[in-house]
This record gives structure tokens, C-alpha cells and sequence, in this order.
């Protein structure tokens, strides 16, 4: 992930921001994904449902019955994506 000289990168396994401490992906790790992949939004999509998936399997491992719940971790990770990309190309 390209986030310049401040990485918004998650700490793993607690996926808080390394820089802010915020829940991961935190607003500026979601404005430089959004940068990484703009116009890519189905990569975009992939990628985020991959750390989902990570952060479902730790997070559970780290605390099984205080991990956040399936409905929101899929909120904080992939729900606050665009889902539409622009038309393509003809
Ligand atoms: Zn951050």
C-alpha cells in the first residue's frame, strides 16, 4: 500500500492503525486505498474482503467471544467502498 511518508498500515493482529491507532482501515487508510485503486474498484473490493477475511480469523483468535461480529467487521472493512465503478472504456 502506497501511503507516501505516514503509512496508515494495520498493526496485526489487533488491525489498529499503526500511525492513529484507529480501528484499520482508518479515514486515511480509506483515502489511500481509495487513491491506490481508483478505477479499479473491483481490485479494490478483493483486496478488502482478503483483509477481512485476516482480521476475522485473528481477531476471533485473540478474543473468541469479544470479536467484533461478522455484520460489522463487514461494515468497517469492505462496506464503506464504492460499489459502482465508472462505465468502462469502449
Ligand atoms: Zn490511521
Amino acid at each position: 500500500m502506497s501511503t507516501g511518508t505516514c503509512p496508515h498500515a494495520p498493526m496485526r493482529p489487533l488491525w489498529i492503525c499503526e500511525r492513529c491507532a484507529h480501528p484499520w482501515p482508518c479515514a486515511e487508510a480509506r483515502l489511500a486505498l481509495m487513491a491506490e485503486y481508483a478505477g479499479d474498484r473491483i481490485g479494490l473490493s478483493v483486496y478488502l474482503c482478503g483483509q477481512l477475511y485476516d482480521a476475522a480469523v485473528e481477531l476471533h483468535r485473540l478474543n473468541p467471544d469479544g470479536a467484533p461480529s461478522p455484520q460489522v467487521l463487514f461494515a468497517r472493512f469492505v462496506g464503506w467502498a464504492p460499489l459502482h465503478s465508472p462505465p468502462l472504456p469502449n
